[in-house]
């Protein structure tokens, strides 16, 4: 998209240690000669690494976020995160609505916008995901499923600068699959032209990642679709190496 800087996110999952900041650091000295010039870059480590995280990477340019947050500010639910508490610990985003949250937590489309209200409440960009199983894309009801998520996950307040939507197709999500070029170019105009309809001038600013088995050898294929503006990138996130080898595809 035209005037929209790229935004490469990595989401950890429930992976890294103490032992794996050493990657955290690699990546941020990456982003720090010269990729940083050209893309955003964003790593979302688990909670438990969350604060030692900002607190690594104060003097770069590589953001840290969270996964998830919960859409209360504080309160009586035991092992749950605000996103008040995310923005303390100095984290910039939150992923919400990911797939395995959906799946595994049973997070429904209006959890998911309640987490998003939270989160641009707190001043955290919100990372919105959104995507089809292979049910569905085999039944032809990708865009129908795409379009009922976004008018149920987004705030009506959504911003560009407040919001970012990933398209991850729950199929293609650490299964070394993607979708074809076409299908992807199909889903992404359609997220756009329907966050445009809504959202009018925010909706054309807005990222849109693509997010499910990327990899450095795939990265600059992806991201050459037009309304790709970015990745969200699981599994190939976690070395450094890979990671910056698809910042520098984008
Ligand atoms: C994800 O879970 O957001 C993801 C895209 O995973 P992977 O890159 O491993 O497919």
């Amino acid at each position: 998209t035209p005037n929209v800087r790229p935004l490469v996110a990595g989401n950890w999952k429930m992976n890294g240690q103490r032992s794996e900041l050493d990657q955290i650091r690699a990546i941020a000295q990456g982003v720090d000669s010269g990729l940083g010039e050209s893309i955003d870059a964003l790593i979302c480590p688990p909670l438990t690494l969350l604060y030692v995280a900002t607190a690594l990477t104060e003097d770069s340019a590589l953001d840290i976020g969270a996964q998830d947050c919960h859409d209360q500010v504080a309160g009586a639910f035991t092992g749950d995160v605000s996103a008040a508490m995310i923005a303390d610990c100095l984290a910039t985003h939150v992923i919400v609505g990911h797939s395995e949250r959906r799946t595994l937590h049973g997070e429904s489309d209006a959890m998911v916008r309640a987490k998003a209200e939270a989160a641009l409440a707190a001043h955290l960009v919100a990372i919105v995901c959104i995507g089809e199983t292979g049910a569905e894309r085999e039944s032809g009801d990708t865009l129908a499923v795409l379009g009922r998520q976004l008018e149920a996950s987004l705030p009506d307040a959504a911003t560009a600068a407040g919001t970012v939507i990933a398209y991850e197709p729950v199929w293609a999500i650490g299964t070394g699959l993607t979708p074809t070029p076409a299908d992807i170019a199909e889903a992404h105009q359609f997220i756009r032209d329907t966050v445009v309809r809504r959202f009018g001038g925010e909706g054309a600013a807005m990222r849109l990642l693509y997010g499910g088995s990327v990899k450095p050898d795939n990265a600059a294929a992806l991201m050459a679709i037009a309304n790709v503006d970015g990745a969200l990138v699981g599994g190939a996130s976690l070395k450094a190496h890979d990671f910056l080898a698809i910042c520098r595809a984008c």
